[in-house]
């Protein structure tokens, strides 16, 4: 089919667009209105009508495909692995939900899940569904301090938890992180349910806390049917990164998401009932919500869920589970591929990825090297694709279960179904000519799936996102893109990663672009810092591929040279990084994200802000002594 056709009729008939898409899931009733837009910039989708997130995702797939595998999970950390078919994982579900049921939760109350990945945390996540109960996953490696202001903003009746989680082979207690969170919080969980493990001893709160097992045990085969719920009615909030700042609470609904899902995953991922998916993320990351659990499950897959780094036991983990499980969908993140450039190509060269038809990468900008590394050793379709926890499913990307379009380097692709694209100049807000850079935006109404509001805060939603050009009506995705004549957009950054060196602004990204085409790069980030001369200066951090190289002060010096001078010819001379420095780790957020905000702050002798989403303590420490050793 010719996707520019498909596209054009998603955006000028919206309405008949999605209410052909709709035929995708399960509806318990009908809508009265497809869109409505009486109080933009808010769109509700599929008004009066209603279904069950859960029942699209397990329920209507009994009849055909009971014995299938629903949900398989690894663990490397434990060296488990166990297999639920769609009919055990409807009994799982009825089972977590009923235990819920028993510590009083019902319809529209929120259900905080702060769990290691394991296959009772997607149970709590479909149970809340099921009850209409509204979830708010909590990424597992978060601290007390960040998980208790999620505490305070969500404000949950329960909280699911487990005594503790692994990473790299070593517990990770979250018993005492939860504990300490409660007591900051200033609402407090009427119970908590505890899902033990036995990795490691925990103490319960009389009155509070329960243990899964036991209640698990006490409701037996249990019956629970699917709360019918409207269209709208909020199924999920999930915070962002918070790269950026404090973190929003993204509200997202029942009905749109499930439709939304159910297309993207036919005409993006082209995921087929029966066949494989696995997804590298987490189920704290809204990449985890769409296409761990709800996604591939709506479309009948069998989705693998993994307990596990990118490295152990090898560098070759994920390509074996991959294979072990014929998984025919990947996705992971250009972090975890540039961790494994790292290694010897035979971990994946040994495997049989026959299976396997494309590999999707999303969360941050994909390098071109590392792109082409990928592709070269996989032999497939490497799949870059561009959104927000905001949206909950690509904005940009290939639609290649539609069209076959071919790729292009460096760029995500075309605006995906209902995705009004428009790449709007920064000052005037006028769309900008292809090949000119302007700010990523789109025009209203989101299609559906996208974010209904900040969680109890509509006033900020419309603040945040819909107010950079309050003359029209266009959500900001604070993201800079370029536009070419074909309709592909290449992300340049965030809209506050610009730097003014002398009056040029420049994207640190394209900096960054140019610096890891130095074959001895292995990462990079790039800061504006702040210069009485120029304004700012771009300094560089770069991991290099091989840490010898920088043992000692001359190599450290000729290899800051070659990069300086790489820069300088790809990109000029007002490019050129003022300084170079070398880590072996670059500070990130527990989503991969480089946290720009703290190197600058530190480059410009600051503090470094609000660090709770921080994945290593140790990455700012070699901020700070390659700052003070230069
Ligand atoms: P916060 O909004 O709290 O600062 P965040 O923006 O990092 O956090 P996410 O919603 O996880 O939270 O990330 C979305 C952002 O990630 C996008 O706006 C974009 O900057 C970046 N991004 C995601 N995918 C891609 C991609 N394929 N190419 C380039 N950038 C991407
Ligand atoms: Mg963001």
């Amino acid at each position: 089919m010719d996707y520019a056709s498909y596209h054009r009729r998603s955006i000028e008939q919206p309405e008949a667009f999605w209410a052909e898409q709709a035929a995708l899931i399960d509806w318990h009733r009908s809508w009265d209105q497809v869109l409505d837009g009486s109080r933009k910039p808010f769109a509700r989708w599929f008004v009066g009508a209603q279904t069950n997130l859960c029942h699209n995702a397990i329920d209507r797939h009994l009849a055909t495909r009971a014995e299938q595998p629903a949900l398989v999970w690894e663990s490397t950390e434990v060296e488990r692995s166990r297999s639920y078919s769609y009919a055990e994982l409807h009994a799982e579900v009825q089972r977590m939900a009923a235990v819920l049921q028993r510590q009083g939760v019902v319809q529209g109350d929120r259900v905080l899940i702060y769990m290691p990945m394991i296959p009772e945390a997607a149970f709590a996540m479909l149970a809340c569904a099921r009850l209409g109960a509204i979830h708010s996953v909590v990424f597992g490696g978060f601290a007390a301090l960040s998980l208790a202001t999620r505490i305070d903003d969500a404000r949950p009746k329960v909280i699911v938890s487990s005594d503790a989680g692994s990473r790299g082979g070593r517990v990770v207690p979250y018993k005492p992180l939860l504990d300490e969170a409660i007591a900051r919080a200033a609402n407090k969980p009427a119970k908590v349910v505890m899902v033990d493990r036995g990795l490691q001893a925990w103490d319960a709160v009389a009155g509070r806390d329960v243990d899964y097992a036991a209640e698990r045990d006490a409701v037996g085969a249990a019956q629970v049917p699917c709360v019918w719920v409207d269209a709208d009615h909020p199924s999920y909030i999930l915070y962002t990164s918070g790269t950026t700042g404090r973190p929003k609470g993204v509200q997202r609904d029942t009905g749109g998401y499930a439709v939304a899902l159910a297309a993207s995953m036919r005409d993006i991922f082209c995921g087929q009932a029966g066949q494989t998916m696995f997804t590298t993320s987490d189920i704290g990351w809204v990449v985890g919500h769409s296409y761990i659990v709800y996604g591939p499950l709506i479309s009948g897959m069998t989705t693998v869920m993994y307990e596990g780094t990118p490295l152990r036991p090898d560098p070759g983990i994920f390509w074996s589970l991959a294979e072990r499980h014929r998984a025919s969908v990947m996705f992971s993140s250009p972090t975890a591929v540039r961790v494994l450039k790292k290694y010897d190509t035979a971990y994946m060269r040994e495997r049989d990825l026959s299976s396997l038809q494309r590999l999707f990468l999303a969360g941050e900008p994909l390098d071109e090297p590392t792109a082409t590394w990928i592709a070269e050793q996989l032999g497939r379709p490497v799949v870059d694709n561009y959104w927000q926890t905001e949206t909950g499913w690509p904005i940009l990307g290939l639609p290649s279960g539609v069209e076959a379009l071919p790729p292009k380097l460096g760029s995500p692709g075309v605006a995906m179904p209902g995705y009004d694209v428009r790449i709007l100049h920064e000052t005037s807000g006028e769309p900008v000519a292809p090949g000119e850079k302007g700010v990523v935006t789109i025009a209203w109404p989101l299609p559906p799936g996208c974010m209904q509001t900040v969680w109890g805060d509509d006033a900020r939603y419309v603040g945040t996102y819909w107010s950079t050009f309050p003359d029209r009506q266009v959500y900001s995705t604070f993201d800079w893109g370029v536009v070419d004549a074909r309709g592909y957009v290449t992300i340049l950054g965030r809209t506050d990663d610009v730097i003014n060196v002398a009056g040029h602004r420049l994207g640190t990204r394209e900096i960054e672009e140019s610096i890891s085409s130095h074959a001895a790069v292995a990462e990079v980030a790039v800061i504006g810092v702040a210069d009485e001369v120029k304004g700012q200066n771009a300094v560089a951090f770069v991991v290099p591929r091989d840490a010898t190289r920088i043992t000692d002060a001359a190599g450290r010096e000729q290899l800051a040279g070659e990069i300086m001078q790489t820069v300088q010819t790809q990109l000029g001379a007002v490019a050129r990084p003022a300084r170079v420095l070398f880590v072996t780790l670059l500070p990130k957020t527990r989503s991969g994200k480089l946290l720009r905000r703290s190197i600058q702050a530190l480059c410009e002798g600051r503090d470094p802000g609000d660090l709770t989403t921080l994945e290593d303590p140790g990455a700012l420490e070699q901020v700070r002594s390659a700052l003070s050793a230069s």
